[in-house]
């Protein structure tokens, strides 16, 4: 057997009925193999990909909270600490009801190259909780942010391990977490990014993950002779990473035609209004049905619907697992041309390749979305420095980065005989940068 075929295999056996993270070392392994093939002896006699798909460490824990009536509830709580060759842990927090290990395990094994492709220092991890924040109070929130700080503070800090947001953790909840730690450890020091502008956060980190997202895609379009400028854009989820990315699509000049949530999903034929969409999800914290309420262009439709919409780009924005071999078939036979995740690992993998074989421009999360965490340690840096940078400073840096993401992995595809495979060309790269630590860094 070969020996990214063993260690998918150990995997397997190891981490039973964790199939997200089997998902994404799979994904990983394959596009790897050729590289892996040129140097098996040493890597096989380093142990260097058991060591990869081994986390450093896995944190679970207890979150006990009380709800408005009295209750006590009770959550689990995680942080992953996957990898940190090239840098101090770095990764967000998810707090959705779906969570478990396998899910944060696969989140941050992804991590792993995420970061490594962003050129920044910073290692992998993800954590998160069973915890759901919708329907809560405020004081609901605060008191199941405080209870996680109060576990989780023993193991994080700015130098070694620095949570973000994710799925349901936004500013109001990082505020919390950072208000408890800063409480607890006595120390004002960058622990979290996504912080609010008043105590440490960076401009752009709110837009970064949907702009960022827009420039990779801009860029790939670019390189592929076509242009955003009067694209229809189909895109999934209403959250952060939707918006943004919806809000730059139209900067671009391209029309956006669709958002979801959960329940269901809207068609706009005349472009969603964005500030209609941030009043009724940032601020009212409602569901999609009042977009279609207040807006005469729009239909509702509810459950899932949003790849059968005839698109140019298809973004998927919502979560894991969202884009299934049959909305590949309808993106391919409705023309589309580029699909790119803002959300991580969104696509399945028998979609993903029926989206290649079918010659889709494919750019995976790990590459596409990673704006968010670069400007995440774009705020590391400010916090390090003691210094804000302006929006533009920062809008202008992670511009770059998504620039220069597309081509490490452009370059990487075709160094490998593999052009145009944008999901080897990524996992091959931010592989690359990893492993030559690993090894330099000996046995540990
Ligand atoms: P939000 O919580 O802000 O939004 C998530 C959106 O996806 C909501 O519209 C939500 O609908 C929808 N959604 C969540 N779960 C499901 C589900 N099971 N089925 C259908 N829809 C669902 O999260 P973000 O926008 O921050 O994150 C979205 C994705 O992007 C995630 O995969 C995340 O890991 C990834 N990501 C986020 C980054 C960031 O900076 N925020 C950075 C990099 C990646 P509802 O409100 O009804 O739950």
């Amino acid at each position: 057997m070969s020996y990214v075929d063993e260690v998918y295999a150990l995997v397997v056996e190891k981490n039973p009925a964790q199939p997200e993270f089997h998902q994404a070392v799979k994904e990983v392994l394959e596009s790897l193999r050729v590289v892996i093939e040129a140097h098996e002896e040493e890597y096989r006699r380093d142990a260097l990909l058991e060591r990869l798909v081994t986390p450093e460490r896995q944190l679970l824990f207890r979150v006990p909270w009380v709800d408005d009536k009295g209750q006590v509830q009770v959550n689990n709580g995680f942080r992953v600490q996957f990898n940190s060759a090239i840098g101090p842990y770095k990764g967000g927090l998810r707090l959705h009801p779906s969570v478990n290990l396998g899910i944060i395990k696969f989140l941050g094994f992804e991590q792993i190259f995420k970061n490594s492709l962003t050129g920044l220092p910073i290692g992998g991890g993800k954590g998160g909780s069973d915890f759901d924040p919708k329907g809560k109070s405020d004081r609901e929130v605060m008191a199941f942010c405080q209870s996680f700080m109060t576990e989780l503070c023993k193991y994080i800090g700015a130098d070694t391990d620095v949570p973000a947001g994710d799925i349901g953790t936004g500013a109001r909840e990082i505020g919390y977490m950072f208000g408890q730690y800063k409480r607890i450890r006595g120390l004002y020091e960058g622990v979290l990014t996504g912080k609010g502008l008043s105590y440490g956060g960076s401009l752009a980190r709110t837009e970064a993950t949907g702009y960022g997202l827009l420039y990779l895609t801009e860029e790939m379009l670019k390189c592929n002779g076509h242009d955003i400028k009067g694209k229809t854009i189909c895109v999934s989820g209403a959250g952060n990473v939707a918006i943004y990315a919806i809000q730059k699509a139209q900067q671009l000049g391209a029309k956006v035609v669709t958002c979801s949530d959960s329940t269901g999903w809207i068609y706009d034929p005349e472009g969603i209004d964005v500030a209609l969409l941030k009043d009724i999800k940032e601020v009212k914290r409602a569901r999609l049905t009042e977009y279609a309420a207040t807006r005469k262009s729009a239909e509702y439709h509810e459950g899932r619907g949003v790849w059968s919409v005839k698109c140019d780009v298809a973004l998927p924005c919502a979560t894991q697992n969202e884009l299934l071999i049959d909305d590949a078939k309808a993106l391919v036979a409705n023309g589309c041309i580029a699909v790119a995740e803002g959300a991580n690992m969104p696509t399945t993998l028998d979609a993903t390749e029926y989206l290649q074989k079918n010659g889709i421009l494919f750019c995976p999360g790990k590459a596409s979305n990673a704006g968010g965490v670069a400007t995440s340690a774009l705020e590391m840096s400010q916090n390090s420095e003691r210094l804000s940078w302006t929006f533009e400073e920062v809008d202008g840096k992670l511009k770059n980065i998504m620039v220069n993401i597309f081509h490490n992995l452009d370059s990487a595809a075709k160094k490998y005989g593999m052009e145009g495979n944008y999901v080897a060309g990524a996992n091959i790269a931010g592989f690359l940068k990893v492993a030559d630590a690993m090894l330099a860094q000996g046995v540990c």
